[in-house]
């Protein structure tokens, strides 16, 4: 008997919809050129979040939901479905603005969406439910909030695993998650925001080893970006994260995808000599419409 099994190796893979940190890019009130020029030739920077695709179900889950969601569905339209598709699934990582802030799109201003199925952490649940205007969101059933649980596999797309893994960061409303993403052939760790690698009970060169992608947060280059006291909001800085990497091999290496860039870290403009400079070292920056196939 012939038997053959499905190949889904060119049918699901991550689709990138945004690199930039929260603020987004152009950043209000900034004066330096790169955002000065964004304001005017509108190129294509949203604030970081990725879908995961399955192109023969013609379904997607979604990381994030971005200030820049209406940009980026429509993203997914013009270049992925030809139609304008809702998530199956909408995974968040925290409660910071440019992570959740894009829910208020499904409401009833805007989408109206029925029963979205957003799939969130408990203290992040608590908190969408018990504060306008995401609680209103949840009592028109906009949305539709189940609850997820740190190191618990979700099923999604007939044979994607969603594993959220708990991530030491700034928890003012919410728990901080990155995700696990495993697909038939292929493994990814998104890790949008972090404080520190060292204050993580994980080891980033055996993470390195183990995943096939791995979405990093970039955040800050280096201490020297910002007229800010860096300390109170802590990265891993990527000349460090770069640092602590260096022994691995290129093949390894390339398995990294900086992602979530500040507006002030040129690794964001792909002309840069900084992004040049981090490509000839071996390593990938996430560029929005790149796919990771799973
Ligand atoms: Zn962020
Ligand atoms: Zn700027």
């Amino acid at each position: 008997m012939l038997f053959t099994s499905p190949i889904y190796t060119q049918s699901e893979y991550i689709y990138i919809l945004g690199n930039t940190q929260d603020a987004g890019m152009p950043h209000i009130g900034c004066k330096h050129k790169f955002c000065l020029d964004n304001f005017n030739t509108f190129e294509e920077y949203y604030v970081t979040s990725i879908a995961v695709v399955n192109s023969d179900l013609n379904k997607y889950i979604l990381f994030e939901a971005t200030p820049d969601i209406t940009y980026q569905l429509n993203y997914l339209k013009d270049n992925i479905f030809q139609e304008f598709l809702l998530p199956e699934a909408l995974y968040i990582t925290h409660a910071h603005i440019g992570h959740y802030t894009g829910l208020m799109y499904f409401g009833r201003e805007a989408l109206g969406s029925k029963n979205l199925l957003v799939k969130v952490l408990p203290k992040m649940s608590n908190f969408l439910k018990t504060n306008g205007p995401w609680s209103q969101l949840v009592s028109l059933n906009n949305i539709q909030i189940q609850n997820t649980k740190f190191d618990i596999s979700n099923l999604e797309l007939s044979n994607i695993e969603v594993i959220p893994i708990q991530v030491p960061h700034r928890d003012e409303y919410s728990e901080t998650a990155g995700y696990v993403i495993k697909g038939e052939n292929k493994k990814a760790l998104f890790i949008p925001d972090i404080d520190k690698w060292e204050k993580w009970d994980k080891n980033l060169i055996e993470l390195v080893e183990n995943f096939d992608y791995l979405l990093l947060d970039a955040t800050f280059y280096d201490s020297m970006e910002i007229n800010r006291d860096i300390s109170e909001i802590p990265h891993p800085l990527v000349s460090e994260t770069i640092h602590l990497l260096n022994s691995l091999s290129k093949e390894n290496k390339s398995r990294v995808y900086f992602i979530h860039m500040n507006h002030t870290n040129p690794m964001l403009n792909p002309n840069s000599d900084l992004s040049k400079s981090i490509i000839n070292k071996g390593f990938n920056i996430a560029r929005l419409g790149q796919k990771l196939y799973l």
